[in-house]
């Protein structure tokens, strides 16, 4: 661990930079924008292919809780200009439409994207809104792999030539095939996949004591620019020896995904003994806040996300949202637009530029980092929950969205008429979506402080 990751509270300390008075005050602003934005029907439905095979070993087990299955929409209620540049029948097709075409051949994913494409003709439309992202009963070998897979895929390695792939992950991949073709012979493939819901964990028996609580809350980022702080500390810290700056910077963006969607499941937990859904303190405690490095990764992730919208804020606003219906379009531009306002009030919270320095090595690198940060979205088809597989897709292709606006673009490029097309709509739906999706994370964060402040007074 760096020096500072071990110090938290030392790096993320008040800073001025930031216009917002604190990291809470900006995330109230910002939620409600984005809740807005991500209730209106331009954000809400997505296209998706869930049920593709998973290319990296063979997925038995699927979750058969009622809770993990995906409600699809009818086709016929999106509109028809949406679902043209979805069959690929607009005039001007995108080279860097991510669902986009039906190809005939196999196209060579373009060098600028971050996500493996989702093509295939079996794709739906899902309304995010009536599919959450809560708590499934999804867990066990199953989930575990997944994540261990993704974890996995953080191996850089530019003193080799890297033409056959990482070979780190690639060791890694053959013995997840190993496992699979004998699980008699390996503990966690020894259950089957899940094929019925388990109980949740017993949060109860892993509750921590007081003093471990009150130093989990103490380690919220609060105060001015806090946020930019973090960042810059991360950016510029020498870091473990082990450890560049880019590999920090993946690992980071995984575990605040990663811890993101574990707040999302504790804050909307199903009480199987109540019946009731409602958030859960000791699943938020054990799962994230007794971890303060998963704490801030989420914030990372927030700065790192924020930034990309900033960085597009131009091509957002003048972006056409074309809905069929002229009054519809102008709502969405006008809320579109409030929140492109707020975002440039904004300084950096994220310099993407000090990544991939060093001429050629950088250059390799940062393919590295794409290439594996590909492969995390062609992992998602191998979660074995549909809704989980579902919110997997649109935060691990809003990611890639982000990463794509930081690393793939200058600053030029994302301006007037030189940006037509660089992003296509399910582009933009994940982005947004995963930026509130995160920001509701933030929020949580701070419910779950004052859940335990009630709970210090009634104890
Ligand atoms: P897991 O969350 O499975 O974590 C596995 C291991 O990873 C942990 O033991 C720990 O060592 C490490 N780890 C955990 N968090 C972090 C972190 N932030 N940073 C670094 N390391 C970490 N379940 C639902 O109920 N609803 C969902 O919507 C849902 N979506 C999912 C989406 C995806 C893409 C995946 C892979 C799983 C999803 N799951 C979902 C399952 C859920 O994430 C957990 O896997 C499951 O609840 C079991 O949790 P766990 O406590 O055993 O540890």
């Amino acid at each position: 661990k760096s020096p500072q990751c071990s110090n938290p509270s030392g790096l993320i300390g008040d800073s001025s930079c930031c216009d917002y008075e604190t990291v809470g005050k900006l995330n109230v602003d910002f939620s409600a924008k984005l809740q807005e934005i991500v209730s209106m029907p331009f954000f809400r439905y997505f296209k998706v292919n869930l049920y593709k095979e998973c290319p990296f070993w063979d997925n038995a087990g699927l979750c058969m809780n009622r809770d993990c299955s995906v409600e699809t929409m009818d086709k016929q209620k999106i509109p028809e200009q949406w679902r043209s540049e979805a069959l690929g029948k607009v005039s001007m097709p995108t080279p860097n439409q991510l669902f986009g075409a039906i190809p005939i051949k196999p196209a060579k994913i373009k060098d600028q994207e971050f996500c493996a494409p989702d093509i295939a003709t079996d794709e739906v439309y899902v309304d995010l809104r009536d599919n959450p992202e809560r708590f499934t009963g999804y867990s066990g070998p199953s989930a575990g792999m997944v994540w261990k897979a993704i974890y996995e895929e953080n191996c850089f390695d530019v003193s080799k030539e890297m033409t056959a792939g990482c070979q780190y992950c690639e060791s890694e991949r053959n013995k997840l095939r190993e496992q699979q073709a004998h699980p008699e012979e390996h503990d966690l493939l020894k259950e089957s996949n899940i094929l019925v819901p388990p109980e949740p964990a017993p949060i109860d028996a892993k509750k921590p004591s007081k003093a471990q609580m009150d130093e989990i809350f103490s380690r919220v980022p609060k105060g001015k620019g806090e946020l930019q702080q973090l960042m810059q500390g991360i950016a510029k810290e020498d870091g473990p020896e082990e450890s560049c700056l880019e590999k920090r910077v993946y690992y980071r963006l995984i575990s605040g995904l990663h811890a993101s969607i574990s707040i999302h499941i504790c804050d909307e937990w199903f009480n199987q003994t109540t019946g009731e859904w409602g958030p859960n303190l000791d699943c938020f405690v054990s799962r994230v806040g007794m971890h303060p490095e998963r704490l801030e990764n989420i914030y990372f992730d927030y700065v790192v996300v924020l930034r990309a919208v900033t960085k597009i804020s131009d091509y957002l606003a003048g972006y056409e949202f074309c809905t069929g219906d002229e009054s519809v379009d102008k709502n969405i531009m006008s809320v579109v637009t409030e929140l492109v306002d707020m975002v440039k009030q904004c300084p950096p919270t994220f310099d993407e530029k000090l990544l991939f320095q060093d001429g050629g090595q950088g250059k390799k690198l940062k393919n590295q980092f794409r290439d594996h940060f590909r492969n995390v979205t062609r992992i998602m088809d191998c979660v074995g929950c549909e809704k989980c597989r579902l919110w997997g897709k649109v935060q691990t292709t809003g990611l890639g969205t982000a990463l794509k606006i930081l690393f793939s673009y200058d600053d030029a490029s994302l301006k007037g008429h030189r940006a037509t097309g660089v992003l296509s709509r399910p582009e933009i739906v994940a982005l947004l979506n995963t930026f509130n999706r995160l920001s509701e994370s933030v929020s949580a964060i701070e419910r779950f402080g004052v859940m335990y402040q009630q709970r210090l007074r009634e104890e």
